[in-house]
């Protein structure tokens, strides 16, 4: 049922979001978020801090890192340029983990988040009188959360998701980062310089700004860019990979022959809670595709994603700063559409996310580059030594070329993928802008999934930092047993 929903969507969106372009990937000089673009910094920072292992980006991948590195007993500084911690999962209102496998560290934040009562397991909630694709997932008290670990062979009635609010996710993640003690949590703190040492070979220190405008130095012994769209790796000039990647590159069968510029489409999520009296929207009359992927609470608040908003491109061709005020266009006209749908009535527009819902965007070329072929041999034959996280999510492609194929196992990542090529001995990366191909990535992207790569980069920075700084001389056997990745696939993909 729910994949025909995804079919449908897709179907959808393939009209609305194509996003093959003809430009270069050039990003948007006039940006706000574009670091890239800054004048090089020549002063003297306001602050200098020094630590075993420096995160930058506290999404999912970023904070599961910090709490690994300092649960090894390394000190560590997290950067992270929004207000609220959690990245996509709290700042673009993605506040929904599909149902696959996850680690511990993910468990715990769901355990913390449902104490405080903003997290729950939620299945496919039956909305025969809304007459458009939706799919709507709604928190059932008596789910496990056992439940949500699986999406190939998924418990009877479906895959279970877990839902969450985005405060909650803030909360959980500040408490358990604080409690190492090791964590010095720098928000609203942006990344835009990296400086190496004279060796060349290492990453010495990164600059960072404040909201007050102050510029801090954070030198290290280890860093992990966890910043989604890779802006450490990109400044340190690693090779990078963006849109579909061609069929040579890494021998895929699903990928075109040449490469393109095609990105999956980007989401403006908005959250909605029930009132009394709700306030109408008046909204835009921007178009915008007459399906939603909602999650959340019957009587409770709810998440919305509009699937596609813009397409992929639009980031490129308009820069961040205009997709935001584009996006929020598109929102506003589609949750007029919505509220005047069956079950939505008396809800309200609470927020339209701070972030954009980026599904992809630059991935680091890294050691071993996760590919299709991976996604079909399945843990069992995959040839790697090194695997320190599972996945089992469908290729799941928005935009141009579109599609949901499901894999028929579980699968692995290796370790290798979070290694970026070239000479830099001492960065390691824990995000959706690892080594994945695209088509690996429609697959490995999801929350829990970075989580895990996070739970690895966190434990392998912090073994490197007490030794030489190197990450490719930690014991990486001893990493595997420790993550011991595929105890996290309850059912060993043998259902
Ligand atoms: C619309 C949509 C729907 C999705 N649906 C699901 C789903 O249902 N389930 C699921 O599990 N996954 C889903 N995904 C995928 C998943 O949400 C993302 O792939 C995942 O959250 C990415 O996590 P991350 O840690 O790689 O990056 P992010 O969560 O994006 O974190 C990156 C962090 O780095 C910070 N940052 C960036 N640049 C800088 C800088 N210069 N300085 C300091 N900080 C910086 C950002 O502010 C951010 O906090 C969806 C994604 C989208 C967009």
């Amino acid at each position: 049922m729910t994949n025909r929903i995804f079919t449908l969507f897709i179907v959808l969106t393939l009209a609305f979001a194509n996003c093959a372009c003809g430009t270069d990937a050039a990003p948007d000089a006039n940006d706000s978020w574009n670091v890239l673009t800054r004048p090089k910094f020549t002063g003297e920072p306001a602050q200098e801090l020094e630590t075993d292992v420096c995160v930058v980006g506290a999404g999912s991948g970023g904070i599961a890192a910090a709490i690994a590195a300092a649960r090894e007993n390394a000190d560590v500084v997290l950067v992270e340029r929004q207000k609220r911690l959690g990245g996509t999962s709290a700042n673009a209102f993605v506040s929904n983990w599909e149902g696959g496998p996850g680690d511990a560290i993910a468990k715990e934040l769901f355990e913390r988040m449902r104490a405080q009562g903003g997290a729950g397991v939620a299945k496919e909630f039956p909305h025969p009188e809304i007459q458009a694709p939706m799919g709507l997932k709604l928190v059932d008290e008596n789910e496990p959360y056992e439940n949500s670990l699986m999406r190939v062979n998924p418990p009877e009635g479906g895959y279970r998701s877990v839902v969450f609010l985005p405060d909650a996710f803030d909360r959980a993640a500040r408490d358990m980062l604080t409690e190492t003690t090791r964590v010095a949590i720098l928000d609203e703190t942006t990344f835009f310089q990296a400086e190496l040492d004279d060796s060349g070979r290492r990453v010495r220190s990164v600059l960072c700004e404040n909201a007050k405008g102050e510029t801090i130095r954070i030198a290290a012994r280890v860093f992990i860019d966890a910043t989604g769209d890779v802006w450490l790796c990109r400044a340190l000039g690693l090779e990078t990979m963006l849109g579909a990647d061609a069929r040579g590159d890494f021998g895929e069968v699903g990928a075109p022959e040449e490469r393109q510029l095609q990105l999956n489409a980007i989401s403006r999520c908005y959250l909605i809670e029930p009132r009394d009296n709700p306030k109408r929207e008046e909204g835009s009359d921007a178009p915008f595709p007459r399906c939603a992927y909602v999650s959340g609470w019957l009587d409770g608040p709810r998440c919305v994603n509009t699937l596609a908003a813009l397409p992929g491109a639009a980031l490129i061709e308009l820069g961040y700063d205009q997709c935001l005020i584009e996006s929020e266009k598109i929102a506003r006209s589609h949750w007029r559409w919505l509220q005047s749908q069956p079950g939505f009535e008396n809800y309200e527009l609470v927020a339209i996310a701070p972030m954009l819902g980026l599904r992809e965007g630059y991935r680091v070329k890294t050691k071993y580059v996760l590919r299709e072929s991976d996604l079909i041999e399945g843990w069992e034959n995959q040839p790697h030594h090194d695997m320190i996280a599972v996945a089992d999510h469908p290729c799941d492609l928005h935009g141009e070329g579109g599609r949901l194929e499901e894999v028929k196992t579980a699968y692995g990542v290796p370790y290798r993928c979070l290694i970026p090529e070239g000479k830099l001995q001492n960065i390691l990366v824990a995000c959706r802008g690892a080594g994945l191909s695209k088509i690996a990535a429609a697959s490995c992207r999801l929350q829990r999934s970075m989580i895990q790569l996070g739970t690895a980069a966190g434990t392998a920075a912090a073994w490197a930092a007490r030794h030489d700084g190197v990450v490719e001389n930690i014991d990486v056997e001893a990493l595997v047993d420790k993550i011991d990745a595929r105890s996290n696939y309850p059912h060993k993909g043998e259902r």
